[in-house]
């Protein structure tokens, strides 16, 4: 599901702390992976691209469970022991949709979109048509009203033109946040309906060439996707915190608080064109407009009419995931844990098949090199999730049914999400930055041949120079000292959440990217073997490229004395998060201020145009002062303690085993510690309070949410309260490291 925008490099600080490379492969690891290198190949990961994309593998397609199947019997040759786990889920499927403008003509719309000849697969028979799926079903006339990103700010924007979507159905375009909350936040601001738009400003002409010509989506072309509340809980919404199986208490629909209550329906930019082109009302300028070629209006008005009627099958169905382990000879009760999903929204090429393909080349490595007699020391576990796209459903819910021994064995999670060409990128648990660099270093892109690490340095500053990259000195100082690239931090949008963010797990998220032209199949028929080989990584030489750096971060990761941690990259970026806030703190007050001096002057009314009046924004008071110093405190404590434990492990192969051993586990799980019993604010399944994604972002991540989310919109209790409960789940890591640090005594 994740989209390319979600994988940007995040702004973090960056320096190089001077400890011991726990992940530094000894003469015979190397060896293993140069083993393990020769094992890999594009031209298998083509002939499973192309067979597992031949047909549409939707959530209870044939074609999925045939996948799923598939790669259970792949699992099994290699020499994995490997089975199929069954969960049934609420997930609907359109048994009809209708769109057709009724005012100021007649004209129908939407309904699947068309095959283009170059493209072998895109006439397959038992696609789905576009959909969102857990949208409310509906049939609903009614006015129409552009609302740009419909985000909060677009909102805000509407309101100081008087203009109101009560009874109305809002046009919302792609991007600027997750694509559920606009319905939500549609319904929760009065309208009947949802119409979403790809413009050609974020995935067609204005970024490629249109299909088939390029990538860029094609005038009919429609993203797909899922609206249920996710930001609340993902997984089945029936079930949440338990796993979908045979007798598990489900919810009844109308008590599940993640399915939207408005009908509403993805669309073209042909159609989207056809529906703006009538709207009246003020004209829309600067960047709330996109880019098609025509004037933007609101609307709002009756001069534009839309019919739009949505009727689903709301069945439960199964959804099979595939469950491969090959045990560790040391440590088998530590899990490493590696997973992609396969079921796609229609033929899946490129989301999600890219990656998965990269996954099986790994497995038939590592199958090969335990035939050969290597055994790993900690227990590997390759996932294949289904039902990804909906709602994260396999990989949530085989979280939940398996949590207590998750939590007890699990102390790494990686994730991929299909794959693209360009520059390496990953977010993930900030002390793992230092081990996701060390792969990136020691892995060769394909196109320049210079290491991956190198590439992105490289991307980063060339970007810089032209103007058009991050304009982000701490990100481009880390490129011009060839140091490691900062992680970004993880927010939603793939299978890592449960593990992460519900369990308390640590977890990398990577892929190539950002030279594909992904963006314009995204979630489309077009979404295609063809696509994929022609405008995304043509011989799939990127796919090679990620199963060698992901590989070696499993590797690594099951046969280092511990999985490679460097803590104060992690102390060192809470610390960073930390000094956000409390910008985010005095600007947010600034600004108030601002507002209250403008609205008392009447300057708004003053400033007013002709062809838009604006009223004034309403007043949201003053943000207060808030103490944090418990935070402050513990983030300082973090700080030291990192520091200790960094110098300790560096050393630490000269203590005697047991004590390695007792240190050693003693962290393992040191990630957990960051939970909060009682989880997020209105969201208690999200229980991680160093990493969330935003209630108003769904992708994007929130750090501290407790903290930021609650000065963002204004629930200043909850802020005091989160200042306090994070603090103690920062000191109680802080005390871990202290702890280790003590078990190897002073230094001799
Ligand atoms: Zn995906």
């Amino acid at each position: 599901m994740i989209t390319r925008s979600a994988v940007s490099i995040a702004a973090l600080a960056l320096a190089l702390v001077s400890t011991a490379a726990a992940a530094q492969p000894s003469g015979t690891s190397q060896a293993l992976e140069k083993n393990f290198d020769a094992m890999i190949s594009s031209a298998d990961q083509l002939q499973w691209l192309q067979q597992m994309a031949s047909a549409p593998n939707h959530v209870g397609s044939p074609h999925d469970k045939a996948n799923a199947d598939f790669e259970l019997a792949m699992f099994k040759q290699w020499g994995w022991d490997a089975h199929i786990e069954r969960f049934d889920v609420l997930y609907p499927t359109p048994i009809s949709t209708t769109l057709e403008l009724v005012t100021p003509q007649h004209i129908t719309l939407g309904g699947q979109e068309p095959p283009i000849p170059e493209d072998p697969t895109s006439n397959a028979p038992g696609m789905l048509p576009p959909y969102v799926a857990y949208q409310g079903d509906g049939d609903v006339t009614a006015p129409v009203v552009y609302v740009n990103y419909g985000m909060p700010d677009d909102y805000d924007a509407l309101a100081q033109r008087g203009i109101d979507v009560r009874g109305k159905i809002v046009l919302a375009r792609y991007g600027g946040g997750w694509r559920g909350l606009k319905p939500k936040l549609a319904q929760e601001h009065g309208a009947v309906g949802c119409l979403i738009y790809s413009d050609p400003a974020d995935d067609s002409y204005a970024e490629a060439d249109v299909y088939p010509r390029g990538g860029g989506r094609p005038e009919a072309g429609v993203q797909r996707g899922s609206v249920a509340d996710m930001p609340v809980y993902p997984g089945d919404p029936l079930t949440p915190g338990v796993g979908a199986v045979p007798g598990a208490k489900r919810l009844s629909r109308a008590d599940a608080i993640t399915l939207l209550k408005i009908p509403t329906l993805p669309i073209s930019y042909g159609d989207a064109t056809k529906i703006i082109a009538s709207l009246q009302g003020p004209l829309v300028t600067g960047k709330q407009r996109g880019d098609l070629g025509l004037a933007y209006h609101w609307g709002g008005t009756d001069a534009v009419k839309v019919h739009l009627a949505v009727k689903s099958d709301w069945s439960l169905k199964p959804v099979y995931d595939v469950i491969g382990m090959l045990r560790g000879s040391t440590y088998p009760d530590q899990w490493i844990i590696r997973g992609n999903h396969h079921d796609g929204w229609v033929m899946g090429a490129s989301d999600p098949l890219t990656g998965q393909v990269a996954l099986m080349s790994e497995a038939k490595a590592l199958g090969q090199l335990y035939r050969q007699g290597w055994r790993p020391a900690r227990t590997i576990v390759y996932t294949s999730w289904d039902g990804e796209e909906p709602g994260l459903l396999g990989s949530t819910e085989w979280a939940e049914e398996h949590a207590a021994e998750l939590q007890q064995k699990a102390i790494l999670y990686i994730n991929t999400d299909g794959n693209g060409r360009g520059f390496l990128r990953a977010e993930g648990s900030h002390e793992l930055q230092h081990y996701f660099n060390q792969a990136a270093n020691d892995v060769a892109d394909p196109r320049t041949g210079v290491s991956a690490a190198e590439r992105g340095r490289a991307g980063i500053l060339a970007a810089a120079y032209m103007g058009t990259g991050r304009e982000d000195p701490e990100l481009i100082d880390a490129a011009k000292d060839g140091g490691d690239m900062p992680l970004g931090p993880l927010g939603s949008g793939s299978d890592y959440t449960a593990y992460l963010q519900h369990l308390g797990i640590a977890s990398l998220n990577l892929g190539f990217g950002g030279q594909d032209e992904s963006a314009g199949s995204y979630h489309s028929i077009y979404d295609s073997f063809y696509h994929v080989t022609h405008f995304d990584d043509p011989g799939l030489q990127y796919g090679a490229a990620l199963s060698k750096v992901v590989g070696r971060l499993v590797l690594r990761a099951a046969d280092a004395p511990r999985v490679p941690a460097r803590y104060s990259d992690f102390a060192r970026t809470v610390s960073h998060y930390l000094d956000q806030i409390q910008k985010l703190e005095a600007d947010q007050r600034e600004k108030d201020r601002t507002l209250a001096d403008l609205r008392r002057e009447g300057d708004f009314r003053l400033a007013s145009s002709p062809q838009d009046p604006l009223v004034a924004p309403a007043d949201r008071g003053i943000t207060p002062v808030f103490d944090m110093l418990p935070l402050e405190n513990a983030v300082d404590h973090l700080k030291r303690a990192a520091s200790a434990a960094d110098a300790m492990l560096g050393r630490e192969s000269a203590l005697p085993a047991a004590t390695q051993a007792r240190i050693n586990d003693s962290l393992a799980h040191v990630d957990q510690l960051l939970l909060d019993p009682q989880g997020l604010p209105g969201r208690p399944w999200f229980k991680n309070l160093v990493y969330a994604p935003g209630t108003l972002t769904g992708y994007g991540a929130k750090t501290l949410p407790g903290v930021r989310e609650a000065i963002e919109q204004r629930r200043w209790d909850d802020a005091r309260t989160y200042v306090v409960k994070t603090a103690k789940v920062l000191e109680d890591y802080a005390n871990r490291l202290d702890a280790a640090v003590a078990m190897a005594g002073s230094p001799s």
